[in-house]
């Protein structure tokens, strides 16, 4: 009896330790639930890890083989491809038809279109939350379901739409993204999201729990404590979906500023809910139904006159409404 009696206490203290680790029971399972939807080939590698049999002279252009991923280095070779990609959550239901498009390394592709057109499905498969059910997704080359998922996440910066924060420290909310970072390295990263004013006005700063036991949050900030961890990160591959929505304007600008910077440099994809933060992309995909409807640069879009030149029209109205309204016209 005490045998068996001790390890189901053990059991029971580990299951509150885990209950209490996260924000709530239901996001702990849905979380779960994702990890199960995929796992790793045996004797998977981990991203980067393959030995090239024979380096193509000038492929990639003439990066090669990324090798593994060092904190800080810049996205040379991390090309990230959709190549024909069908995706279906429930088979009854194809969400994304023959989605191709391709991320140059270090460059920023934008995606835009109506809620519920697919786009973060597009995320949640680049980080290999699910896999495709045909076609490919490929990173640096190799497909994501042929290296290991804790490699592809660690070569992953995300912000998703909506944050689920660990019932833990705001330290270590944010250093999550770098376990072992210092407390400066930390503070650096929320004064780049815009958190660290809020984070010290609050009697135990950085030491402050958050999420249902603690602490909560509003969605602005726990947007921007998404944003220090990814800074903080700072991986080569970085996926914004709709980065700032939760923010008010003035955080928004300042913050797309830091995003903008944080991007250079690194392969891209960018969830926009507002044009005017992508006009800059190397292509903009405009996503209607799960499929690509119209894909180029901005002033090509423009030229099109087609849905994303009504889109921008319609949103230059809207921000000129809500500038003459702070001008008192
Ligand atoms: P967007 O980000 O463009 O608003 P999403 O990629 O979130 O769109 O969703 C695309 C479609 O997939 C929507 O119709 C949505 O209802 C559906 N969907 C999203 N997540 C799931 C899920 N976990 N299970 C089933 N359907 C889903
Ligand atoms: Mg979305």
């Amino acid at each position: 009896m005490i045998q068996l009696y001790i390890p189901l206490n053990f059991l029971g203290v580990l299951y509150r330790e885990i209950k209490q680790s996260l924000t709530d029971l239901d996001k702990m399972f849905t979380l779960m639930e994702k990890e199960r939807e995929v796992a790793d080939k045996p004797g998977a590698l981990p991203l980067g890890a393959r030995p090239h049999p024979n380096p193509p002279p000038g492929g990639e252009g003439g990066r090669g083989e990324p090798g593994p991923y060092r904190r800080g280095e810049g996205a040379g070779g991390w090309t990230v491809r959709f190549e024909h990609v069908t995706f279906a959550y429930e088979p009854a239901r194809t969400i994304l038809h023959d989605v191709s498009f391709e991320i140059p390394a270090g460059k920023t592709v934008a995606v835009v279109g109506p809620s519920g057109s697919g786009k973060s499905t597009l995320a949640r498969l680049l980080y290999r939350f699910y896999d495709v059910q045909q076609g490919r997704i490929t990173i640096a080359g190799q497909d994501v379901r042929e290296v290991t998922q804790a490699s592809v996440r660690q070569a992953i910066g995300i912000v998703p739409q909506d944050t689920v924060l660990f019932n833990d420290t705001v330290e270590y909310n944010i250093a999550y993204g770098r376990p072992g970072a210092s407390r400066a390295e930390v503070e650096e990263a929320a004064r780049a999201a815009r958190i660290h004013d809020f984070i010290a006005s609050t009697p135990k700063g950085y030491g402050t729990m958050v999420g249902e036991r603690g602490l909560k949050l509003s969605g602005g900030e726990k947007q921007r404590v998404a944003i220090a961890r990814t800074l903080l990160k700072d991986p080569p591959i970085l996926i914004f979906d709709e980065a700032t929505s939760a923010l008010d304007s003035a955080n928004e600008r300042a913050i797309q500023a830091e995003l903008k910077s944080a991007a250079q440099n690194k392969t891209a994809l960018v969830i926009a809910h507002r044009l005017s933060t992508v006009v800059d992309a190397h292509e903009i995909l405009v996503m209607e139904a799960g499929r690509i409807v119209e894909r180029g640069t901005h002033q090509q879009l423009l030229a099109r006159s087609g849905r994303y030149a009504d889109m921008w029209a319609l949103q230059q109205s809207a921000e000129g409404e809500r500038f003459a309204e702070v001008i008192g016209m």
